[in-house]
């Protein structure tokens, strides 16, 4: 009995000790510090569903609302992975496949169709932090190209695969292959048949990841009623793609022949590199400027290693967005 009441006054003791000196408040604090002594590890994702269209005020309130919804969706995919610490690379592939899926951009299914009436695609993927890409261009039947692109730069020794040959590629290795009238909505089909009108949403993504990663994506079923065979900007790696660790990473939309020419997204890269120029007044230079003084229409979207963002563009609209983990979300289309 005596022991019993020993050891509970040593125990008394013990705990007055500890909450005198501040032990057991110490303790919690440890717990609670650990989210501010560990810096937020920041992530950047902006991404684009083509520029061109018409003036503003002149769309369908409702036209543009599904836009922006659509946009909002694909952009919390890619928060989803970059904010758990998942790789730029992932994020922008599985961005632009939930937008190749959905009919409203020009990509995947609802691309625009060629003068033959064949929606035939092109994608490029980039990865910053090893230099590596990937693409595929042509490719008709290929349900996701972005993630042709990406197999293209993971598991073969090549960059770039083009029709038949990109297309048994992504057999042999699993990917999903549809029927080319997969694509063919009958939004676009009524369109090419009719007036043959333009159609913009090319789609885009770009990220920076915790790990200090960028990586760029972007896919599109080019432009409409295009010759078959007409390879745009978008699966050019340079032109319409790019992501280097030491600059930014690149996604563009817009009248691919002037971007291929001047090779615009590594354009981007090569201002900040050997022009220490900074992201926004070298993407601002290429698309209001340069592109602009040729007639060239189209913009851009990008990011760079220290997370900031441009999204430039020179025609009456850009859909657009970018999510970080700082909280801010936008949605903009003019
Ligand atoms: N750049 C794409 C192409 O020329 C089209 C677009 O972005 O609207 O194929």
């Amino acid at each position: 009995m005596k022991r019993t009441i020993l050891y509970l006054l040593l125990f008394l003791a013990g705990w007055q000790w500890a909450a005198g000196t501040g032990l057991r408040a110490q303790n919690t604090a440890v717990t609670g510090d650990l989210s501010n002594t560990v810096p937020a590890e920041k992530w950047v994702l902006v991404i684009h569903g083509g520029a061109g269209g018409p003036p503003k005020g002149t769309m369908p309130q409702d036209i543009e609302q599904r836009f922006s919804d659509k946009l909002k969706e694909a952009m919390e995919i890619g928060a989803g992975i970059l904010g758990k610490g998942g790789q730029s690379l992932d994020a922008v592939e599985a961005v632009i496949r939930f937008m190749e899926d959905c009919p409203l951009f020009n990509a995947g299914k609802g691309a625009v169709l060629n003068e033959e009436g064949v929606a035939e695609l092109d994608a490029s993927i980039m990865d910053g932090k090893t230099g590596l890409a990937g693409a595929v261009a042509g490719v008709t039947t290929i349900k996701n190209p972005v993630s042709a692109a990406r197999a293209v730069m993971d598991k073969s020794p090549y960059v770039m695969l083009i029709g038949a040959g990109a297309e048994q590629f992504a057999r042999r290795i699993g990917l999903e292959i549809v029927d080319p009238s997969y694509f063919i909505t009958d939004v676009q089909l009524e369109k090419w048949k009719k007036s043959r009108e333009e159609k913009h949403g090319t789609v885009g993504a770009v990220a920076l990841d915790m790990h200090g990663d960028l990586a760029a994506a972007t896919s599109t079923g080019g432009m409409m009623n295009k010759m078959q065979g007409r390879i745009g900007d978008s699966p050019v790696i340079g032109a319409g793609t790019y992501a280097d660790n030491a600059t930014c990473a690149v996604s563009c939309t817009g009248h691919g022949e002037f971007f291929i020419r001047n090779v615009v997204a590594y354009d981007v890269s090569a201002l900040m590199k050997y022009k220490k120029m900074s992201l926004q007044d070298a993407a601002g230079f290429i698309i209001l400027e340069k592109l602009k003084s040729m007639n060239a229409s189209g913009g851009l979207i990008a990011v760079d290693k220290e997370g900031n963002i441009t999204m430039p563009f020179n025609t009456n609209l850009m859909f657009r967005g970018f999510m970080t983990s700082e909280g801010k979300t936008e949605v903009q289309v003019y």
